[in-house]
Parts: structure tokens; sequence; C-alpha cells
């Protein structure tokens, strides 16, 4: 297992012993582009996140601004940064191959600003993300069964609101 300076690691592939059927097969797409499964470091958890960046903002005096709507007009900004790096480039293939080093780390950083919104967003609101997270994907578990959706589009047609 490949263990990366940032902590984030590259595992062994589907197929390897430690890996369940299960994650295989929910991973078959992944798998049948790249032979590594990529898996985020537990730490920092969102969590800490929130307190990171409530933090940062209560030391610069800055919540008078991040009210949720300009906390949201700020994550979509940051979503078009993140747009940007990917225009004019047609289709991109998963693990961005094709890319440096440096467009890597600024789709690191352009995805952060997302994710750091995101979490400051949600705590403006009162919602409990992680737990908000587990019932939306037991809603979505339920909306798309594998036995109607498996390896086909109907998610993006016949199911989808
Ligand atoms: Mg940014």
């Amino acid at each position: 297992m490949a263990v990366f300076s940032n902590g984030c690691r590259e595992e062994p592939s589907a197929g390897d012993a430690g890996v369940s059927e299960a994650e295989s097969r929910s991973n078959g797409a992944a798998a049948a582009v790249s032979p590594q499964k990529f898996t985020f470091s537990p730490e920092p958890s969102m969590e800490d996140i929130r307190r990171m960046q409530a933090d940062f903002t209560d030391e610069r005096d800055w919540n008078k601004f991040h009210q949720p709507r300009n906390l949201l007009l700020a994550m979509v900004g940051e979503v078009g940064e993140v747009a940007e790096l990917f225009q004019w480039r047609g289709e991109v293939a998963e693990g961005l191959p094709d890319w440096t080093e440096s467009e890597r780390e600024q789709l690191a950083h352009e995805l952060s600003d997302v994710l750091i919104y995101l979490v400051e967003l949600a705590e403006k609101c009162r919602v409990d993300l992680p737990q908000a997270v587990l019932r939306k994907m037991a809603l979505n578990r339920l909306k798309y069964p594998t036995s109607k959706v498996h390896g086909s589009a109907k998610k993006y047609t016949e199911y989808k609101d």
C-alpha cells in the first residue's frame, strides 16, 4: 500500500486480500479504470474542519460576514474555481494521469475551499452534516435499489427528480 506525504493511501486492488466482495462490487466501475483503490486519511474529521474554520473566522472577526447566504455564494464561487481547472480539457480520466503535480495541488486547494465553506454553511444552518449524510445515504439506498438500477443509467433518467 502506497502512503503519500499528505497521509492519503492507495490500497491494493479489489482482488487482493483485505477487500471484501461487497467493497469490490461497489467499486467495480472504478476498479475497471484503475487497479488502485483510493481512500481518504481518517483525519481531520468533519468536526475538526468545522472547528478549524470557526477558529479561523473568529480570529479575524469575520463572523459578521459569514451569514448563510454569503457562505452559500462563496461556496458556489469556489465550485466555479474547481470548474475552471477542468474547463476545455475534454474528458478527464480517473486519477488525473495527465495532470501535473502543480495542477493536482491547485485542485486540492479549490476542493478544500468548497468543503470548508460547505461545512461552515452547514454549521451556520445548524445541520449536523455527518449525521445528515448518514440519513441521506439511507434514503438514497431506498430510492435507488441495486436490484433495479445496478449497472444501468436509470438513476439518471427514470429515477432522477
Ligand atoms: Mg479558491
